[in-house]
């Protein structure tokens, strides 16, 4: 299949699309992204490699993280983890405090907020070296060795974590923090930072299209079973109280960030990046989920099954 030429399609179509969205601002370092950048790439299975726009450059991955992060921790804590952090959905914003005491600091799943700073409190007790154990960790699955955290980003959360704080001193009251609040924190923080290109994102994720086993080393990075579960929690939690509609419109597993990229899956096929800064209400990149939705009609990929290739693609 000639994707080169299907990203050049997709990108031509989406032209008028260039203003949807608005580029995250609550974390003021984000705040400076170009909303016109738009980038595609591709890693297929046989190790082939497409791309389209500013795949080169770096931006922030912010919640992409949080899908390295549970698979750092899953595989240091196996099925404990989760006695600690549910699989289910929580149809809500991946800032929402408002099941967490319902459910007694127990996160709905690992990809909301909550969910993820209880997988960095997981890390930070696991590891000697929480910072450097987790970059070396990502460098390995992306092969590119200057992967690294963006300082200025996280400090720039920092200042504005009152959502965050707020999130792990209520699980600190319930008992499911074990670290000191800040230190956790800061460790969240800076995996959010986590700088990468649209093509480091697809070669870092292309494991998980491949039955957990690293491309580039072949590597087990997980077994088959917990590479199910991981890719299972992307299609349900990636997307927060957007999964439903991406499952329904692009049908991958996946994991979206508020910088605007997102990384999907299609298993023993390929792994696809898109990065686009412009978001939609629910926090996802609204042209990167518009140009999955084309490439998955065109290329007649996605988990539930081929879909024919419509004359007129519908957008709404
Ligand atoms: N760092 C961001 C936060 O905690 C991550 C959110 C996201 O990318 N959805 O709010």
């Amino acid at each position: 299949m000639n994707y080169k030429e299907i990203f050049e399609q997709i990108s031509d179509e989406l032209k008028d699309f260039d203003q949807i969205g608005q580029v995250a601002t609550y974390i003021p370092a984000l705040a400076k992204a170009n909303p016109n950048k738009f980038g595609m790439y591709l890693v297929t299975e046989e190790g082939h490699e497409y791309d389209h726009g500013d795949v080169e450059e770096n931006f922030s991955i912010q919640s992409i993280s949080k899908v390295l992060s549970l698979v750092y921790a899953f595989k240091l804590v196996g099925t404990d983890l989760w006695r600690r952090v549910g699989v289910e959905p929580s149809g809500s914003p991946f800032n929402s405090l408002v099941q967490l005491e319902y459910e007694q600091g127990i996160p709905r799943n690992p990809l909301i907020n909550a969910g993820a700073i209880v997988v960095c409190d997981i890390l930070v007790s696991q590891l000697d070296n929480p910072y450097q154990d987790f970059i070396q960790f990502v460098r390995d699955l992306s092969g590119n060795p200057s992967i690294d955290y963006c300082k200025e980003t996280a400090q720039s959360e920092k200042e504005c974590g009152f959502k965050n704080n707020a999130h792990i001193n209520l699980m600190k009251s319930y008992g499911n923090i074990d670290n000191d609040v800040e230190e956790v924190l800061d460790f969240y923080f800076h995996l959010c930072s986590i700088e990468m290109s649209c093509k480091d994102l697809a070669q870092t994720f292309m494991f998980l299209a491949r039955s957990g086993k690293n491309p580039l080393n072949n590597d087990k990075v997980l077994t088959a079973r917990e590479t199910k579960r991981i890719n299972a929690i992307m299609l349900l939690c990636g997307f927060y109280d957007e999964a439903g509609e991406f499952a329904f419109k692009v049908g991958l597993p996946g994991k979206s960030g508020v910088g605007g990229g997102i990384v999907a899956i299609y298993p023993d096929q390929y792994s696809v990046a898109v990065w686009s800064p412009g978001l939609n209400s629910k926090g996802n990149s609204s042209k990167g989920i518009k140009a999955l939705e084309i490439f998955t009609t065109i290329t007649q990929s996605n988990v539930f099954g081929p879909s024919p290739i419509f004359d007129e693609l519908e957008y709404e």
